[in-house]
């Protein structure tokens, strides 16, 4: 189902830097919090001062196991921590710890729905592997002329780099990827995915090839922190590659940098191989042993996971899928829409507004359900009132509208607004009569079999009963008047 660009297959692969939220670093005991003064927050061993030791951080593995058991993978009973040595003025030890050739996360998938077209599809992106590792400090260029400053704080920031096969074939695959990764970690509570802050970061591999050839060659876009300029940088990236092949030039394997400003990428360097690293095995981090009664506790303590939500509102409330999946996009909007199905008991309604009504208002007014001025209560007694036939689905959205405008509840909205449908018979056959006297041409086309006359003749019933005739009831008494 992959969608070709000017002949080419579209191949992308995330690496993506979450960033845990536990309160001290992964190797000391340092706290992690944003924003404070440079150097407030670093220890001697964030420093790399000679003689200390790193000390692993329990809080974080558990971390790493909750994902791990969050995208299905393997957890690894026993896995290495591995020195990767380079150069870098905010990198004191001249190494990073991370991992290598055993990571603690293995295997895994991510699945989410994708509209293409006017078709929903079901994609599922195959995770390689999951990894502890600590993050660098930062080097500081405002402020300084013809210098730099270094802050530490972020030092030994815990981070899991969460590494997927080359499996997405667009950018809005990949976007979807990053949405739904993006959930994940945020649902389970491992990160706060503040991407402004860095604590969600995206790497997008790229490579286009002709269907069914060989894998191209891989240019890697560097830190995207937006979902709006992930999409821009690979897209961009995709028409770049495809020119130069076009041009008749090779692809370099490169690292580039997206410029919002420009919306182009650029080189920043050739790309290193994990060679040039010299990984090794850390002397000072003894192998992580993770007991399998210790997995079976950290499953225990976990909250339902929104797959496992999603495939209860299918079984509890016969919602489709599709539904199930939008409504637990965060813990919030699920509340939201269990506590309306519950009120109201027509979990199938409740779903079409919160989908519908509810997510176009909080879209326009720039809100987290969180925020809404209608709460699950009331959006529960207006799809009552709809049930029970005391308004029409057009009046309920001006009733929903009053809620959000904190005009009162709905049945004062109801009657200040007089939108009560007419359920009286007897005025609306009084109605219907009129408008039959007044249209006898409209009546004769469609005694004479052309349906559509009827249309001439539901408008101005309509429109005279002020919108509040209960239309399957005009129709009723239409027929049966018309025989
Ligand atoms: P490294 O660690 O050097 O960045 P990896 O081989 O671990 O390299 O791959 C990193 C990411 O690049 C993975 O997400 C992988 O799926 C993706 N990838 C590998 N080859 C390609 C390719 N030809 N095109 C697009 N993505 C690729
Ligand atoms: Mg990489």
């Amino acid at each position: 189902m992959s969608k070709l660009v000017q002949g080419y297959e579209v191949v992308i692969g995330f690496e993506t830097h979450a960033q845990l939220s536990t309160q001290s670093k992964i190797f000391s005991r340092a706290p992690t919090a944003f924003g404070a003064e440079p150097n407030t927050q670093a220890c001697a061993v964030d420093m790399a001062l000679p003689g200390t030791l790193p000390v692993m951080n329990i809080g974080a593995v558990e971390r790493a196991i909750e994902f791990g058991l969050a995208i299905n993978a393997h957890i690894a009973e026993r896995s290495i921590f591995a020195r990767k040595n380079y150069f870098y003025p905010d990198l004191p030890k001249g190494y990073q710890i991370s991992q290598f050739e055993i990571p603690v996360v293995q295997g895994g998938e991510v699945s989410f729905f994708l509209e293409v077209g006017k078709e929903t599809v079901r994609k599922t992106v195959r995770l390689e592997r999951a990894h502890l590792e600590e993050d660098a400090g930062k080097s500081l260029h405002e402020d300084f002329i013809g210098q730099s400053g270094i802050d530490l704080n972020r030092a030994g920031t815990p981070l899991l780099e969460i590494v997927t096969q080359p499996d997405m074939r667009s950018s809005d695959e990949a976007v979807a990827y990053a949405k739904e990764l993006h959930k994940i970690v945020t649902w389970i509570g491992i990160c706060d995915g503040n991407m402004q802050e860095g604590s969600f970061r995206c790497d997008a591999n790229v490579s286009v090839r002709k269907p069914g050839g060989e894998l191209g060659t891989r240019r890697e876009i560097k830190n995207l922190n937006s979902f709006k300029f992930m999409q821009q940088a690979i897209d961009y990236e995709v028409r770049w590659q495809i020119d130069q092949i076009e041009d008749g030039h090779a692809i370099q394997q490169a690292t580039v940098l997206f410029d919002p400003e420009t919306g182009e990428t650029r080189a920043m360097r050739t790309k290193e191989d994990a060679a040039d690293y010299r990984y090794f095995p850390d002397p000072d981090l003894p192998p992580l042993v993770i007991g399998r009664d210790w997995v079976a506790r950290v499953k225990g303590e976990m909250a339902e996971l929104p797959r496992v939500m999603a495939e209860r509102f299918v079984k509890d409330y016969a919602l489709p899928e599709y539904d199930a999946t939008q409504l637990t996009q965060s813990k919030a909007v699920a509340a939201y829409f269990e506590a309306t199905a519950q009120a109201c008991g027509q979990p199938k309604l409740a779903s079409n507004w919160i989908m519908g009504e509810v997510s176009r208002r909080l879209n326009t007014s720039e809100m987290a359900i969180e925020q809404a001025p209608v709460s699950a209560a009331q959006l529960a007694a207006l799809i009552g009132r709809i049930s029970d036939n005391t308004i029409s689905n057009n009046a309920a959205r001006q009733v929903f509208e009053g809620l959000w405008n904190k005009e009162g509840e709905v049945d004062a909205i109801i009657e200040a607004k007089g939108l009560k449908q007419m359920n009286d018979t007897g005025e609306l056959e009084k109605i219907i009569d009129d408008v039959l006297a007044a249209n006898p041409k409209n009546v004769e086309e469609f005694k004479a079999g052309n349906t559509k006359a009827l249309n001439g003749l539901v408008g101005p019933i309509m429109k005279a009963s002020k919108g509040k005739a209960n239309p399957a009831q005009v129709n009723a008494l239409l027929m049966k008047k018309l025989g």
